[in-house]
């Protein structure tokens, strides 16, 4: 299948081309086709799945007909596009400019976090498209800078994330204000039931359109674990970024505290890295990004809501420093890697406390995550675990036996400084095919 037999026109097809894009993703496969026929859509996607350029590039298709048809007066909002954080909305309207950039339509972003000067400016001098999260788009919608009334397509993205981050209150209030005849296309990573009422409630007559079930992002992702006390994983994120080949790595924690703490640690070692959470300014979150994307530095620490969606082409490694608590966030995290269909690598620190929420992510992604087994930080006390693979209904037997060339006669884990592990002779942490049985 090419963009052309989706039978879009020219300067879209041109712009794609710019872009690099040689053939629709699945998600576009199925959802152009049917959004230009003006349905209503329900798309199960995550980030990572090209679904973005799958709404984006209808709307921008039917608006530029619309404009061709009926040459307007002054520009009106004719899409809105609602998203639940600042670094998903830039994506978009990046997405939006780039498909669109000879369809002449034009767009604007709004979040919160920043001044509303220049955005309340980009509104009055008209927009097609308006790329929103919901806080923002309320108070400018309550002030008089936003006008819905001549609302064409809705687009609800990340409505399970809504939900997540508490934003779903405000979602329906904006819902409530906007035209009830309109197209709407609502995209979800997961399904949970108030996340479905609120789609039933939502759409008329929906097709729904399912590409990447939550579990097979797993599958194009080279997933592993390793079991390390808590106080070790500095020190294990140390010796496996010696590796030179992980060019960007995405390290995740839980907390905010914790993203600072990890950042500080690899920065103190040497390592050039940056955090980005929810208690940083916009722009100092802006800047983290631009510096990773450009390899000005090697390693971003994140937590999973300032993470959300972030789009880094040809992220390598994705580090679970700390296990999520939310199983589908572990699914979100690692589609930061491996994303349209390039491979990736996934490789989680799993310590005492987390093993009920490894247990959980296995239970969802139909797997058990690969263990290695050859690192210098072993956890103590591991026993004999049995972690359920729930594709075989059979155990697989992890632990017990955490050794490395480093540690293996002393069977005990080993607590080093964090730098200096250099002249470690353990054995190459990953690309042992040996450790990823099981991974098939
Ligand atoms: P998304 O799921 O919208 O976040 O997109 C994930 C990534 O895939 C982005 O970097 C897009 O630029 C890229 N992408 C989207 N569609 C295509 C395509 N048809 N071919 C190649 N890359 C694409």
């Amino acid at each position: 299948m090419t963009f052309q037999e989706l039978d879009l026109i020219e300067p879209i097809l041109r712009a794609l081309q710019t872009e690099g894009y040689t053939q629709p993703t699945p998600i576009q496969e199925q959802s152009i086709p049917l959004i230009l026929q003006r349905r209503d859509l329900l798309g199960c996607a995550q980030t990572g799945t090209g679904k973005t350029a799958a709404f984006a590039i209808p709307i921008l298709q039917i608006l530029h007909a619309e404009e061709k048809a009926a040459p307007q007066g002054p520009r009106v909002i004719k899409s809105l596009i609602l998203t639940p954080t600042r670094e998903l909305a830039i994506q978009i309207a990046e997405s939006f400019g780039a498909y669109g950039r000879h369809t002449g339509l034009k767009y604007t972003v709004v979040f919160g976090g920043v001044s509303q000067g220049p955005q309340t400016t980009a509104l009055k001098a008209g927009v097609d498209v308006l790329i929103a999260t919901p806080g923002r788009l309320l108070d400018l919608m309550d002030q008089g800078f936003v006008k819905l009334q001549n609302l064409k397509i809705f687009v609800l993205d990340e409505a399970d994330r809504m939900l997540d981050m508490g934003f779903i209150n405000d979602v329906k209030k904006i819902i409530g204000k906007i035209p009830a005849k309109r197209q709407t296309l609502f995209f979800s990573a997961t399904m949970p039931p108030e996340i479905q009422k609120l789609a039933n409630t939502i759409l008329s007559n929906p097709v729904k359109v399912e590409v990447t079930p939550v579990s097979s992002t797993a599958e194009k992702v080279q997933q592993a674990v390793y079991f390390v006390d808590k106080k070790d994983k500095r020190n294990l994120l140390y010796y496996i970024l010696q590796d030179k080949s992980i060019v960007s790595a995405l390290v995740f924690t839980r907390t905010k505290h914790g993203a600072d703490k990890v950042m500080k640690d690899l920065v103190k070692s040497g390592i050039r890295a940056e955090a980005i959470h929810g208690n940083k300014s916009q722009s100092a979150r802006q800047n983290a990004l631009k510096n990773f994307k450009e390899r000005k530095t090697r390693v971003l620490v994140a937590t999973d809501i300032a993470a959300r969606g972030i789009d880094i082409d040809e992220l390598s490694h994705v580090i679970n420093f700390e296990l999520p608590n939310i199983p589908e966030s572990y699914v979100h995290r690692i589609g930061r890697t491996g994303r349209a269909g390039a491979s990736g690598i996934a490789l989680s620190f799993c310590d005492h406390e987390e093993k009920d929420y490894l247990k959980d992510i296995h239970k969802l992604i139909g797997m058990a995550v690969p263990v290695i087994e050859a690192h210098p930080y072993p956890l103590s006390n591991m026993g004999i675990e049995k972690i359920q693979d729930p594709r075989r209904g059979s155990s697989q037997k992890t632990g017990s036996s955490h050794r490395s060339g480093a540690t293996q006669n002393s069977g005990q884990p080993q607590s080093k400084p964090f730098q200096g592990q250099k002249g470690t002779n353990a054995k190459k942490w990953y690309g042992n095919k040996s450790s990823f049985k099981g991974n098939k």
